[in-house]
């Protein structure tokens, strides 16, 4: 278990903004789990799972916590299921990237909507994931988590929760998702692959991607228009009163110009939300996770 001192969220998530951790641990093995419950004993710091930190707001400064970090694992397994279906396993640490390329290779279809989003599988699943119709949820079979009262265990999809961004492992407290089982339809690689152009093209003309974002900041409400268009309609589509701004492309996707602070970022944030409030009696719900 390789142990990092102080790593930096500016480091470690594609906003760029915020604080140090008091330590980070690579997890590379399944003896590196057995060896974290001791480590985080008596340490009085919190443990959180980072993927790719994709849909991180961290605050700035020194922040109790112990970052787990999981390495990519070796790679995909695939079998058949007697209803024609076939099952992919892969370690939560994975590229999303990485796993759909494999997926094109091997014609299996259900989650090309994801195509440009840079998570962890172990993140997509975490956050239910979705685009373009597709979700992590729709596709998991079984996840296996860590906890350190209960060390790692399977849990299967009749025993897991989903919402909207949200994901439940049916239980309390602390869990870190090491490896998920998705169910995916064969179809032939070039209509996957197509699936997947099409997806990109369809996010590249209409999300900043390449920018240093953490994606939505908020929630679409349940009914009624998204929180990109209620933000725009108040005035945030590419308003940045500093370093840190809403896009022009996309008024919910939050962008860090290069010299930001998290401070910044989240007086913005309380702006819009209020002006949201104010103008339409809707109080939006933070789709960011915010790292403290
Ligand atoms: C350019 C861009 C485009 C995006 N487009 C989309 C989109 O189309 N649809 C969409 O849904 N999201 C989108 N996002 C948001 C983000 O990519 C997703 O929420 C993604 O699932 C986060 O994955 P991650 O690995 O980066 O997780 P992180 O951001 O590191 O973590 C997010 C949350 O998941 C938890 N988590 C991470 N890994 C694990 C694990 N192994 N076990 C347990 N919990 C874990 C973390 O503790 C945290 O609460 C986008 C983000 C960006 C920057």
């Amino acid at each position: 278990m390789e142990i990092l001192r102080r790593p930096s969220l500016r480091d470690l998530t594609t906003l760029r903004l915020g604080g140090q951790a008091e330590y980070g641990v690579r997890i590379r093995s399944e003896a590196d789990w057995d060896a974290l419950s001791s480590f985080l004993e008596g340490r009085g710091l919190t443990p959180f799972c980072l993927g790719r930190g994709s849909n991180i707001l961290a605050r700035e400064g020194d922040l109790p916590l112990v970052l787990l970090l999981q390495a990519p694992g070796e790679g995909m397994e695939a079998r058949s299921l007697p209803d024609g279906r076939v099952r992919v396993s892969a370690d939560a640490g994975m590229g999303l990237g990485r796993l759909l390329a494999g997926l094109q290779v091997w014609g299996l279809s259900g989650l090309e909507g994801l195509v440009g989003i840079p998570a962890t599988l172990g993140g997509a699943v975490a956050m239910n994931a979705g685009a373009y119709g597709c979700d992590t949820g729709s596709v998991l079979a079984r996840v296996r988590i860590w906890s350190p009262q209960e060390g790692r265990q399977w849990l299967e999809r009749d025993q897991l929760g989903w919402a909207y961004r949200e994901f439940d492992p049916g239980r309390s407290g602390f869990f870190c998702i090491t490896e998920a089982e998705l169910d995916l339809e064969p179809r032939t690689p070039a209509e996957v692959r197509q699936r997947m152009r099409d997806c990109y093209r369809a996010k590249k003309g209409s999300q900043p991607i390449l920018a240093r974002t953490c994606g939505c900041v908020f929630k679409n409400p349940v009914s009624g228009p998204a929180a990109g268009e209620l933000l725009d309609r108040c005035g945030f589509r590419g308003f940045f009163p500093g370093q840190v701004g809403f896009s022009r492309q996309h008024a919910n996707f939050l962008i860090n110009q290069g010299g930001g602070g998290a401070n910044e970022a989240l007086e913005l944030i309380e702006r819009a939300r209020t002006a949201v409030l104010r103008s339409f009696g809707i109080d939006l719900e933070l789709e960011v996770r915010l790292l403290e």
